[in-house]
């Protein structure tokens, strides 16, 4: 026999099980011993070994249930302790990063947001962001042996190996850039890196317990477009790990806009709040945007657009209406194409009713009734941010079974 293989395995079959149990907890809230065994398909016995192993270490904390379970006795419920680790989180957009740190239920322990410059100096941007994170850590009083590492979401592509990024779409002034061993040369922290857009998917699916297993396309529309996709529970990246970069969907055939891509006539050019801000700027007139008119000389935001196309402001609306057209263009291709089980939808453009209400008609239009996916604002809308890069950390440790990468 070949005893380190051997050796090997166990240790696999070890850390696999008290993933599925911390992935568990986690996902399905406090349970007995009993009910996790039976929801784990795993003996009372190998439970018993295993949660005992949890407890010793502090991941797991003890609680007696509400109902009584026999005469004076309560059953025992063991639940994840949301404070035995915490992680820190460094989301990278453009013009601004948000530094966090965050506990293993998703609650915030504490953020900042930097405001950076458009292409950002790289090396000195992540030396300055780095000390201010680690600032932030001995400000928060957090023990160091607390802390698991550090989740980076950053704006743009990544590259090939998984720990640089390849562009940031002017975020960042470098390309091909080691973002990873950046950070992690001047934290002295493990850091685990993903796309901005889909860190906040990744959330997504962490804090909504209770689809996080479903197949499901996210749509970010905040200043840009974003969007990922999940297959069963799992971000798929895609083999350029570009998968979902539907704002970068040729949109436009003829006299499309520059987009910072560096193509022309992008969907994010034409359907972004963005995009539209601009387009209602352009059409500014007493006759065509009555409404908008009576603001001019302040500075016009997204909202105020918004707000006169809902008032009934012929020429918003004209501007609205059209990149919403686009829009939905491009998500039923997603949907013809994906089958997801349903379209999140995430970003201020969605708490505005006359966006939503506009693509939610556009959706149907032409499509057959099997194609029909539903629209879902999401529940977490505008509060992921600060928690997304460190929940890329907190999720990685409880997948590898408690045990820091
Ligand atoms: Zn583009």
């Amino acid at each position: 026999m070949d005893k380190p293989f051997a050796g090997d395995n166990m240790a696999g079959i070890r850390r696999s099980n008290r993933a599925a149990v911390l992935r568990c907890l986690q996902e399905k809230g406090n349970l007995s011993r009993k009910g996790l065994a039976a929801a784990l398909g795993l003996t009372p016995a190998a439970m018993t070994k295993i949660t005992a192993e949890l407890l010793g270490e502090g991941l797991l904390q003890e609680t007696p249930s509400a109902a009584a379970v026999g005469v004076g006795r309560r059953e025992i419920l063991l639940g994840l302790d949301p404070h035995a680790r915490c992680a820190l989180g460094v989301l990278l957009g453009l013009g601004r990063a948000i530094l966090s740190g965050v506990w293993l239920d998703g609650s915030v322990l504490f953020a900042e947001t930097v405001t950076l410059p458009p292409k950002a100096p790289a090396e000195e941007t992540v030396a300055d962001l780095s000390r201010r994170l680690m600032a932030l850590v001995r400000e928060s009083g957090v023990k160091r042996d607390r802390i698991l590492g550090l989740g980076v979401a950053v704006r743009g592509i990544l590259g090939a190996d998984g720990r640089s990024v390849h562009r940031t779409f002017d975020a960042l002034d470098a390309f091909d850039f080691p973002i990873c061993d950046r950070f992690e040369a001047h934290t002295g922290m493990p850091v685990v890196l993903s796309n901005n857009v889909r860190a906040l998917f990744a959330a997504e699916l962490f804090l909504d317990r209770g689809r996080a297993a479903d197949s499901q396309f996210f749509l970010r529309c905040d200043s840009g477009i974003g969007g990922a996709l999940s297959i069963r529970g799992r971000i798929w990246e895609g083999e350029g790990r570009q998968c979902a970069e539907i704002g970068h969907i040729p949109a436009v055939r003829r006299g499309g806009r520059p987009c910072h891509c560096g193509k022309c006539g992008c969907l994010e050019t034409v359907s972004s709040p963005t995009a539209i801000l601009q387009a209602a700027k352009e059409r500014l007139s007493p006759d065509r945007t009555p409404l908008l008119w009576a603001k001019r000389g302040t500075d016009l935001t997204f909202d105020d657009v918004l707000d006169a196309a809902t008032r009934g402001d012929v020429g918003a609306r004209e501007v609205v209406d059209r990149a919403v057209e686009y829009l939905a263009g491009a998500l039923k291709a997603a949907v013809y194409l994906l089958d997801p089980g349903r379209i999140v939808l995430y970003g201020a453009a969605f708490d505005h009713p006359y966006f939503l209400s506009r693509l939610r008609a556009e959706m149907d239009v032409g499509v057959d009734e099997r194609h029909e996916a539903p629209l879902v604002k999401s529940p977490f809308n505008g509060a992921l941010e600060p928690k997304a890069a460190g929940l890329l950390m907190a999720a990685r440790y409880l997948e590898n079974g408690g045990v820091s990468v």
